[in-house]
């Protein structure tokens, strides 16, 4: 496998292979940079289809962990590891310790956490061989509800710029996803007196939003053409898509999902359409901006730190607006700037 001619590779400082025999650990460490500082982000443990799809994926979001951390004013750069294995039945404590030594080698230059397919024990195993270890139980605690106090805070500078208004009284926000974020983004917009259109798969986490916060409940195929001023993403990737933008009459589209458009070209097609995309990885930062104050935990510290996704994200529509081009393109470069701007 050609590693330095992948579309994926983007001049990444280190990729570490590692493999532990007795365990059966297979993993991919990606540190793709750390101008802002030591390489942060979760470890996936996922039973890709090839060695090569693995890498794949662990460098294009180890790149994203570098513009998220940028774009969140951390000083932090961009990391990610990948497991290679069912997570349901591969788990082991020597396999976790395994990966954590591995990650203890690098001295601190790569920093894991939680990700998809690896829970809070699976850390607490990685931190018996190795401190590099963020968003332990029991310190900065649970990230979501401050992802989703991030998310609304976005949501606002949003609504602020492209419909011209500070108060969210009335506003009707169509939320799709009502897990460990999105029913904490409900009850802020609740408080403002928001109008609510849910959607999830999971009817006890519709019903609930429905009593505690008088929503709307709508199929999950019916949430995007609702005639609202918001469309919150916050459950899957890439529904923001060819076969979605044609039904989306919200001008705001902000929400906690990651990698919401299937494609770079689609923010284009909302910029025409003159939709307000909030680009994911700055509005969704509340959790990694959470986790990075984990040392001395001081959850005040933390939220006004995340207060500043408000200005971060006028900056990025201001200059879209002022340039004719894309939120995504605009947050992209931006994020480019900042780490370049590190390493003077
Ligand atoms: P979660 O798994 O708790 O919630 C996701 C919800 O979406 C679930 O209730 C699920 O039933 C629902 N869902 C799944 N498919 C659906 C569909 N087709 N239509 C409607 N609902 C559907 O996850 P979460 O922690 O709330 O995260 C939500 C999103 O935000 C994810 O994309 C995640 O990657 C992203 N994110 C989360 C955090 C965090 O701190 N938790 C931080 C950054 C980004």
């Amino acid at each position: 496998m050609a590693v330095f001619n992948l579309r994926a590779y983007d001049d990444h400082e280190q990729i570490v292979f590692c493999r532990d025999v007795e365990s059966g650990l297979k993993a991919i460490i990606c540190v793709h940079n750390t101008n802002l500082g030591p390489a942060v982000g979760g470890c996936r443990m996922w039973d890709y289809n090839s060695d090569e799809g693995a890498l794949i994926d662990a460098l294009r979001l180890s790149r994203g962990m570098t513009y998220k951390n940028a774009m969140a004013g951390l000083q932090m750069g961009g990391g990610k590891s990948v497991i290679i294995g069912n997570s349901k039945t591969m788990k082991s404590e020597e396999l976790f310790r395994a990966f954590g030594r591995f990650v203890d080698k690098l001295s601190g230059k790569y920093i894991t956490a939680e990700d998809v397919g690896i829970n809070p024990q699976d850390m607490a195993i990685v931190n018996k061989e190795t401190n590099h270890v963020l968003g332990l139980e029991g310190k900065s605690g649970d990230p979501s509800p401050v992802t989703a106090y991030g998310v609304f805070t976005g949501l606002r500078a949003a609504v602020n710029h492209r419909l011209g208004r500070s108060d969210l009284d009335g506003l009707k926000v169509s939320v799709q996803g009502l897990g460990h974020v999105g029913y904490y983004l409900c009850r802020h917009l609740h408080e403002q007196g928001a109008k609510l259109i849910v959607t999830d798969i999971n009817k006890e986490s519709v019903d609930r939003v429905v009593d505690e916060f008088g929503a709307t409940a709508v199929d999950t195929d019916e949430i995007y053409h609702q005639d609202v001023d918001v469309y919150a993403p916050c459950a899957l990737g890439a529904t923001i898509n060819d076969n979605t933008i044609p039904k989306i009459r919200a001008s705001v589209i902000a929400g906690a999902a990651n990698n919401q458009l299937a494609e770079d070209r689609h923010g284009d097609i909302l910029m025409e359409k003159g939709i307000l995309y909030a680009p994911d990885y700055v509005i969704n930062a509340g959790g990694i901006i959470n986790v990075s104050f984990e040392e001395n935990y001081n959850r005040d510290a933390a939220l006004k730190k995340v207060d500043e996704i408000y200005g971060t994200l006028t900056e990025v529509f201001d200059a879209s607006k002022a340039e004719g081009r894309p939120t995504n393109v605009i947050a992209d470069e931006l994020a480019r700037k900042r780490v370049a701007e590190a390493k003077k």
